[in-house]
């Protein structure tokens, strides 16, 4: 097979989403299919259930959160950006143990999300920014594309 790519799990097909479905991608399923894809949901496995209450970053994107500059809260206001680092660091040690260069993550995700995230005010609105776990693995000079540039 070829070289290793870590992708978001839900576009594996896994329904870990917030609303408890997939995001199914065929070309993330073709890449499951040669045995490359090397799986994650940096929430579910940060310790988040499945489904669970849609969230985003506060006061800044996933780098300010990495920075501690900004948080990860529901649209309830729990602050669950614990979760969200623990599922960044459980991702970029994934990657590191498989020896992926490249990942293939769900766009906007406040975790997996890559050049745009919602800005925080839960109204679909967004702005430029990394989520959580894509900045983790971008600071590990991990290359990540989205599934919408695929
Ligand atoms: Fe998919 Fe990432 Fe959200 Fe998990 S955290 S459901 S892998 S977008």
């Amino acid at each position: 097979p070829g070289a290793p790519i870590l992708v978001s799990a839900c576009l594996a097909g896994r329904a870990c989403a917030y609303d408890g479905n997939h995001r199914a991608r065929e070309r993330v399923l073709a890449l499951v299919r040669e045995g490359r894809a090397v799986l994650v949901c940096p929430e579910a496995e940060g310790g988040l259930g499945i489904p669970r209450p849609p969230a985003e970053t506060v006061g800044g994107d996933g780098n300010d959160v990495l920075s501690g500059r900004a948080r990860v809260l529901t649209d309830a206001g729990d602050d669950v950006t614990p979760q969200y680092l623990a599922g960044a660091r459980i991702a970029v040690e994934r990657a590191r143990a498989a020896g992926c260069r490249l990942a293939i993550l769900k766009a906007r995700s406040p975790s997996c999300g890559c050049g745009a995230v919602f800005d925080g005010t839960f109204s679909r609105t967004l702005r430029e920014g990394n989520g959580v776990t894509a900045a983790a693995l971008l600071r590990e000079g991990i290359e990540v594309v989205t599934d919408e540039e695929l």
